[in-house]
């Protein structure tokens, strides 16, 4: 059983519909603070199978114990949090409690139901100002702002603790720009308000729910002049979190990586492929730079991919057959 926190979201979901997919069973862990109970039935109908849902919040010890000790948890993987990096700098305090004592409760919590392995969404974020491009998991690290430092915090946090305890399997996964959906069109991502984020808010541009996208900067030192990133497909992403599970399963291990695809593209790529995509022009214009932006960025890949290759090659047929 994967227990699942955050898996209403944008990318818990697309990795719980991944996880039914490959056998797995699943229980959700949500307090809905950025979701709908409505992505868990797509989820179901995607898969065709059945779903455990539990309503609560990670800041809560005991509704996550009682949580963890009815679903028969074996694994947890853990994408509940606050995300959006304008709202932490205003709320500090507020992500501090989310994502840094809501990960701590978690861990606790854990730890208490011997419940030793789990899966952490971090974030390209923890790179700071970039020393050297592609990012390798090996930058130095620095947060620019307090969402950042909170994943950071995290990071610190679960390293600690597999250093006092090896029996830990811990997997940090370091996101990059995460797009797309799922291809069934029944679930997405859902951003409550304003998006933060370029791609949902370019869609909500083609919808016509916005009149014009803002291109922040178009000055930058790029092939076009504005920002560039390394934009990952949420299946792929979701699709990470099985590989890295099947990699914990094989040993005890704190491991860090990078899921990106190691290209960049600029917001101009960006948006000419979705007027492709989508058959209608997106009515932008250039406006000043966003405040603490970078100018490019892009992962270092190759660790994902030989750890994928690593499994795929010693097991070529997956679990089927033993040696
Ligand atoms: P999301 O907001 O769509 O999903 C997060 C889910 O966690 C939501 O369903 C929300 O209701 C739930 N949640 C929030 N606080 C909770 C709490 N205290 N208790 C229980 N549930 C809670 O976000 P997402 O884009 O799917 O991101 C998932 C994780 O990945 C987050 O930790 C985020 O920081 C990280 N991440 C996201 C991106 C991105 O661009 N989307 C990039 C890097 C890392
Ligand atoms: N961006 C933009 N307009 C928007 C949102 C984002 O031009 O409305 C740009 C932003 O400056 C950056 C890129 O799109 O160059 C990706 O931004 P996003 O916020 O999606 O991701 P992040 O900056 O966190 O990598």
């Amino acid at each position: 059983m994967i227990f699942v926190t955050g898996g209403a979201g944008y990318i818990g979901s697309h990795t719980c519909v991944e996880l039914l997919n490959a056998g797995h069973q699943v229980t959700v862990f949500d307090n809905f603070s950025n979701s709908q109970p409505e992505a868990l039935r797509r989820i179901e109908r995607i898969t065709g199978k059945q779903l455990q849902v539990i309503e609560g919040d990670i800041r809560n010890p005991a509704e996550l114990k009682t949580a963890l000790q009815t679903s028969g948890a074996q694994a947890v993987i853990h994408f509940a949090g606050l995300k959006a990096v304008g709202e932490s700098e205003q709320q500090p305090l507020r992500y501090y409690e989310n994502n840094v004592q809501g990960t701590l409760t978690l861990l606790q919590a854990m730890q208490s139901c011997a419940v030793k392995t789990i899966v952490f969404s971090s974030s390209a974020t923890v790179y700071g100002i970039p020393q050297f491009l592609p990012y390798t998991e090996a930058h130095p690290l620095s947060a620019t702002n307090t969402y950042g430092q909170t994943k950071l915090t995290v990071e610190r946090m679960l390293q600690d603790l597999y250093r006092s305890d090896a029996t830990w399997r811990i997997g940090i996964l370091r996101y990059f720009n995460p797009v797309g959906a799922h291809a069934s069109g029944l679930i997405g991502e859902d951003p409550q308000g304003l998006p933060n984020n370029l791609m949902p808010f370019v869609a909500q541009v083609a919808v016509g729910r916005r009149e014009f996208l803002n291109v922040w900067g178009n000055d930058y030192d790029t092939p076009d002049g504005t920002g560039v990133r390394d934009y990952i497909h949420v299946v792929d992403l979701a699709l990470g979190h099985l590989a890295a599970l099947n990699r914990l399963q094989a040993q005890p291990q704190c491991m860090t990586v990078n899921l990106g695809t190691g290209i960049g593209y600029s917001v101009l790529d960006m948006v000419r492929a979705f007027e492709q995509a989508c058959g209608k022009p997106i009515a932008f214009q250039f406006s000043p730079r966003r405040a603490g932006d970078i100018a490019s960025y892009c992962a270092d890949p190759k660790l994902a991919a030989e750890h994928t290759w690593r499994w795929q090659s010693q097991n070529p047929q997956g679990y089927s057959i033993s040696h």
